[in-house]
């Protein structure tokens, strides 16, 4: 089980942490990455690439 905590403002909840698509796009204005951060603060755990099926 992972436990994130925050380590720019110390929350640990995970209802505190959410995913989102990233703000940068390919040319085929599709979003390539997933980031998580929290919602709190802004701070950003990791970057991740989607599961591209179609390569
Ligand atoms: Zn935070």
């Amino acid at each position: 089980m992972v436990n994130l905590q925050c380590p720019n403002c110390g929350t640990s909840g995970i209802e505190n942490i959410v995913s989102g698509n990233s703000v940068r796009k390919s040319k085929d204005g599709d979003t390539r990455f997933h980031i998580v951060y929290c919602v709190l603060c802004g701070y950003i755990y990791g970057v991740f690439g989607k599961i591209e099926t179609t390569m």
